[in-house]
């Protein structure tokens, strides 16, 4: 059955999802810079965010996470671990690219050769509420990744504005339990023919237009292409598409300790930094910026691929939005298929 919300009801709807969950959901911090974050009242969810500046994958990869707290005492070293997952999560209007691309990064946390407890409780204790995107950027290629502005795979729970209303619709177990929620009515026909339309014409706008097939083969054949000097030329090595891409997942561990206690901290790192690759013994393979635009675009058109057969981007078009050198990756993909 299709339910609705009505939009009058959105604040105590939220409320009711406090009461029972840690919500998270998109805010706007300021002009230009909006997140998805543990929502403290319910009047700071704007949904109205086409798509956040940072990635949803923040709530189960944080950029900045404490894996555990240790302390040298008189007759026992203590170690306390910081990982509590006191109350189930629920994300809110997680767009549909961000939701794809989980699937990526539980093919790394939770695989079948690793398992990351810290990303997995996290992932394992939250429900899903997907959005469709009724408004698509320019920059938004989701059509060509197998996804789509309406695409509903990995929601538990998905939302189309209607304008007065949510149109909510229950997609697996976790999502029918909430179906009971008080504030749902059921949908009717001319609403539900109103999603449809509003559905198809966000289809229209983001019509797979990169061509990613066989991507894979002709980067193994690439390695030691020319194209790579002409490529790195307007990247300047900032970092930024790394950051803000939901699929990147490169991190590095510290310990950050004081004479007696201290605590290991896990940060998002990138495959653009020239430390990121250095060795101890001050080699680095991947010495200039050839080698470490080669290796972005190998690790999510070649080697993901090669490893869990799907290509580690998922179109959201961040890396585009923000890159100070304008650097597209479309255009990258088009030139690399010509060859
Ligand atoms: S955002 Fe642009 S300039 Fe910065 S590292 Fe990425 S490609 Fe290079
Ligand atoms: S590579 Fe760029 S377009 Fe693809 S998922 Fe990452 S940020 Fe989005």
């Amino acid at each position: 059955m299709k339910l609705k919300l009505d939009k009058k009801d959105f604040i105590p709807f939220l409320q009711s999802l406090m009461d029972e969950y840690d919500l998270f959901a998109p805010v706007r911090l300021a002009e230009g810079v909006s997140v998805y974050k543990k929502i403290d009242r319910p009047e700071e969810v704007d949904l109205s965010i086409r798509n956040t500046q940072k990635p949803a994958k923040e709530i189960f990869f944080p950029q900045s996470e404490t894996m555990f707290r240790y302390e040298k005492a008189e007759k026992e070293n203590r170690v306390t671990s910081t990982e509590e997952i006191r109350r189930n999560r629920v994300l809110l209007g997680a767009r549909p690219c961000d939701i794809q691309a989980f699937a990526l990064m539980d093919q790394v946390f939770a695989g079948k050769d690793y398992t990351d407890v810290y990303y997995l409780n996290k992932r394992k204790a939250t429900t899903v509420i997907g959005m469709g995107c009724d408004h698509p950027l320019s920059t938004c290629f989701c059509s060509s990744l197998n996804g789509g502005p309406f695409h509903r795979e990995g929601s538990d729970l998905f939302l189309t504005d209607l304008g007065e209303s949510y149109l909510v619709e229950s997609l697996t177990e976790k999502g029918m339990t909430f179906q009971k929620n008080k504030f749902f009515e059921k949908a009717t026909d001319n609403e539900l023919a109103l999603a449809k339309g509003i559905e198809e014409k966000a289809a229209e706008k983001v019509k797979a237009s990169v061509p990613v097939d066989g991507i894979e083969k002709r980067l193994d054949a690439m390695m030691e292409s020319p194209y790579w000097d002409r490529v790195q030329e307007k990247c300047l090595g900032c970092r930024v598409c790394t950051y803000l891409c939901p699929t990147c997942h490169c991190f590095d561990i510290v310990d950050e300790a004081l004479t007696k206690k201290g605590r290991r901290v896990r940060n998002w790192d990138s495959c653009l930094s020239s430390l990121y690759s250095q060795e101890t013994s001050g080699h680095n393979p991947r010495p200039t910026n050839r080698e470490r635009t080669r290796q972005r675009l190998m690790h999510k058109f070649n080697y993901f691929p090669k490893n869990f057969d799907r290509i580690a981007c998922v179109g959201c078009g961040r890396c585009i939005l923000y890159c100070p050198g304008h650097f597209d990756i479309r255009q990258t993909i088009k030139e690399i298929q010509k060859g």
